[in-house]
């Protein structure tokens, strides 16, 4: 079992991560960055990305976070392949103990592990999850080509796989449990203007059914009239939202009843003095590439004055020798 320590320890390795990173390794604060299983976070699985700054044409998610992995890596932060499993944060330096073995301590800690695709919580749903169930439209998409999918939730992510698995799929239908989408009004435009669309609204999905070879389609249930139906598909995409990657700090940190560690007002420090949450792990307002990004910056910046102030309170040993 190994220890490294680090002045500031990066847990998670999407936009607020690697921003974090960035912004501390260029104060020398040598950061040590534990990416998680999934390098990059969320815009991995997606496709073009239109709305962070500094890009006239389309870029694709993958590929701005390989930029941001190749910019932090430059600054001079340390890469660490790594899942953080256990967290103590009683006494400085604060521990966190990966999959590994490896024990990292940091003078302060950036949590940025993000959030995680929300499922509806059925057993079917979980029986038949890579058997025509999935909740990656960008990864599974291509393998429904020809065929005709259903996909649930109303939300900006919803709308943009349903959009995405229009290019493969033969007939794309959108359940949701209201009426109304809550996702941005230009993407309702195209997605109400695509032919391969179709919806039905006011209506859960309350069992996936098939057979042996998959799932062959959706029990549904109008909320309004109690009807049930029966809707043939052979892929279901789940989109509807998520929760934030948190379970390993409860008890430990103050969070809000959905989960969402809660940063004091224009701040990104926690309930523990050097401890900082930033990105979606912390907003479920924005939840934005570009806002976790600032959100990383900002923890950053603030672990670089928490450690100025420690030194000036208790100069290290090694500022004394
Ligand atoms: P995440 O990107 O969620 O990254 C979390 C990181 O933490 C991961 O690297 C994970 O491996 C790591 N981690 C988790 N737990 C641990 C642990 N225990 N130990 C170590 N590491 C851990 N936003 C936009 O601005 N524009 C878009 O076009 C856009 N498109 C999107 C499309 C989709 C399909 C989705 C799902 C989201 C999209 N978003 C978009 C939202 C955006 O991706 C998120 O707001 C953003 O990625 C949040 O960044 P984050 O750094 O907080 O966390
Ligand atoms: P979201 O905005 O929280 O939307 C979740 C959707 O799923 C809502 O429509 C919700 O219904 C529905 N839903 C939730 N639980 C459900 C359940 N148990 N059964 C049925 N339906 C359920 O989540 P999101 O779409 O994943 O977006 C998350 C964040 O990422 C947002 O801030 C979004 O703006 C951002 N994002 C941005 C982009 C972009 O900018 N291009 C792309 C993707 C995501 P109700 O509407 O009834 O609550």
């Amino acid at each position: 079992m190994s220890n490294t320590h680090s002045k500031v320890l990066i847990i998670g390795s999407g936009p607020a991560g690697y921003t974090a990173a960035i912004y501390a390794a260029r104060a020398n604060l040598n950061p040590t960055l534990v990416t998680g299983t999934e390098p990059g976070g969320q815009l991995m699985i997606t496709t073009e990305v239109e709305n962070y700054p500094g890009f006239a044409d389309v870029i694709q998610g993958p590929w701005l976070m390989e930029q941001m992995r190749a910019q932090a890596e430059h600054v001079g932060t340390h890469m660490v392949s790594d899942y953080i499993q256990d967290v103590d944060f009683s006494s400085r330096p604060y521990k966190a103990t990966g999959d590994s073995g490896t024990v990292y301590t940091g003078d302060t800690i950036v949590i940025a592990t993000g959030a995680k695709a929300r499922w509806l919580g059925l057993d079917s749903e979980y029986e038949y999850r890579g058997k025509g169930v999935s909740a990656c439209a960008t990864c599974d998409g291509f393998f429904f080509r020809g065929k005709e999918v259903a996909i649930v939730g109303g939300g900006n992510t919803a709308v943009e796989e349903a959009l995405f698995l229009t290019n493969f799929c033969s007939k794309v239908t959108l359940i949701h449990r209201r009426d109304t989408l809550r996702a941005e009004k230009i993407l309702q435009d195209r997605l109400f203007d695509n032919d391969k669309m179709e919806f039905i609204w006011d209506t859960t999905v309350e069992q996936v059914i098939g057979n042996e070879q998959g799932m062959t389609g959706l029990r549904l249930k109008n909320v309004k009239t109690g009807e049930e139906t029966t809707l043939e598909a052979e892929g279901f995409f789940v989109a509807i939202g998520h929760d934030p990657a948190t379970d390993l700090f409860k008890g430990k940190l103050e969070m809000d009843e959905l989960n969402y560690i809660i940063t004091k007002p224009d701040s990104t420090e926690t309930s523990i003095p050097g401890v900082y949450a930033a990105g979606d792990v912390t907003d479920h307002t924005y939840r934005q590439a570009v806002t976790a990004a600032g959100m990383g910056c900002m923890a950053a910046l603030e672990a670089d004055r928490f450690l100025a102030v420690q030194e000036t309170l208790q100069p290290s040993t090694e500022a004394a020798e």
